[in-house]
């Protein structure tokens, strides 16, 4: 039965593989009996795919903070930051697009569909309206309209 300090721990987020020397790394073709300082530098966590420096013993007196190397996690973090910045600025793009409603007759202006008969193209936001423009139903003014809320 190998001790604790013999018994070395991948320290990467939900791995916890545990190099046990009685048992070797079939895998990774390490035979029976081999400490974990004997194993080749390049050999690597048989389940993550971390390096040596992502293990640390069980127990013992270099049981210190692993200094771990697994480059795809940073890679894929930037992924999703760069993913949550375009659905921010597709936020404000709708916000832009806001729908007016008429005070007097409740016809709404929507942006996205314009007003075809008063030559207003689809995409068209309300402030971009020219100011002469008025409600194709009673006829009131840009200023008869608010903000859908
Ligand atoms: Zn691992
Ligand atoms: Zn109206």
């Amino acid at each position: 039965m190998a001790a604790p300090e013999d018994m070395w721990q991948c320290q990467t987020v939900n791995c916890g593989y545990i190099y046990n020397p009685d048992k070797g790394d079939r895998k990774g073709g390490i035979p029976k009996g081999v400490k974990f300082e004997d194993l080749p530098d390049d050999w690597c966590c048989p389940i993550c795919g971390g390096t040596k420096k992502c293990f640390k013993p069980l127990a013992g007196p270099t049981s210190t903070k692993a200094d771990c190397e697994l480059p795809t996690v940073s890679e894929s973090g930037e992924l999703t930051s760069a993913a949550t910045t375009a659905k921010e600025s597709d936020q404000q793009e709708l916000k832009g697009m806001e729908k007016y409603v008429c005070d007097v007759c409740g016809y709404v202006y929507d942006p996205e569909v314009g007003d075809p008969d008063n030559d207003i193209a689809p995409g068209t936001k309300f402030e971009d309206i020219p100011d002469d423009w008025t409600c194709p139903i009673c006829g009131a003014t840009k200023d008869s309209f608010s903000p859908e809320s």
